[in-house]
C-alpha cells in the first residue's frame, strides 16, 4: 500500500508542475495528468483565462489529450490524477470517458462535484461508476490554491471567477 501511495504522490508531482504553469499564467492552479500502464499521456492545466472558455479545466484539457493519444474517447484502464477534487462538469466527462479511477490532492466541500458536494463519481443514475483516492499531497495542492486567492484578494481588481473554490 505504501508503495502504491508512493505512486499516486509521484504521478502528482506532474499534476502540480501543471498548477504551477497554471499560477503562473494568472489562472486558478489547478494540473491534471492522466497515466496509462505506468505512462503519462495527458497533462494540463486549467486556462479558463487564457482561453475565455468556462470549459478549459484542466480535467476537460487533459481528457481531450489522452483520448487523441490512444484515438478512442473510452479511457478505459487510465488513472487521473488532478490537484484539485473535479467539479461538476469534469466530473461528468470523467464518467463519460470512462475513466476507472480519479486521484486528487484538496477536497473542495464548497463545489466538489466529485465526491463532496455532489457524488458524480458514484451516481448509481450515471451508466459507469469512477473509483477516487483522495488526499495526494494535499497540503501541497491546498497551499497553491490558498496562496493564489490570498494574492488575488489583496490585489485592487480582485474578482473571483465563477467555479473558483476557495480553501
Ligand atoms: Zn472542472
Amino acid at each position: 500500500m505504501t508503495d502504491e501511495l508512493d505512486l499516486h504522490a509521484l504521478r502528482m508531482r506532474t499534476a502540480l508542475r501543471q498548477a504551477l504553469r497554471a499560477a503562473e499564467a494568472g489562472e486558478v492552479p489547478v494540473g491534471a495528468a492522466i497515466f496509462k500502464d505506468g505512462h503519462l499521456i495527458a497533462q494540463a492545466h486549467n486556462q479558463t483565462e487564457t482561453l475565455k472558455d468556462a470549459t478549459a479545466h484542466a480535467e476537460m484539457i487533459a481528457i481531450t489529450q489522452a483520448a487523441a493519444a490512444v484515438g478512442d474517447w473510452r479511457l478505459d484502464g487510465m488513472v487521473l490524477y488532478v490537484t484539485k477534487e473535479p467539479c461538476v462538469m469534469c466530473a461528468g466527462a470523467i464518467v463519460l470517458a470512462r475513466i476507472p479511477l480519479v486521484v486528487w490532492g484538496v477536497s473542495d466541500p464548497l463545489r466538489g462535484g466529485a465526491a463532496s458536494r455532489f457524488q458524480i463519481l458514484q451516481s448509481e443514475t450515471l451508466n459507469h461508476r469512477t473509483d477516487y483516492l483522495t488526499g495526494v499531497l494535499e497540503a501541497e495542492c491546498a497551499a497553491l490554491l490558498k496562496d493564489f486567492f490570498k494574492a488575488r484578494r489583496s490585489s485592487p481588481e480582485a474578482d473571483s471567477p465563477p467555479g473558483a473554490a476557495v480553501v
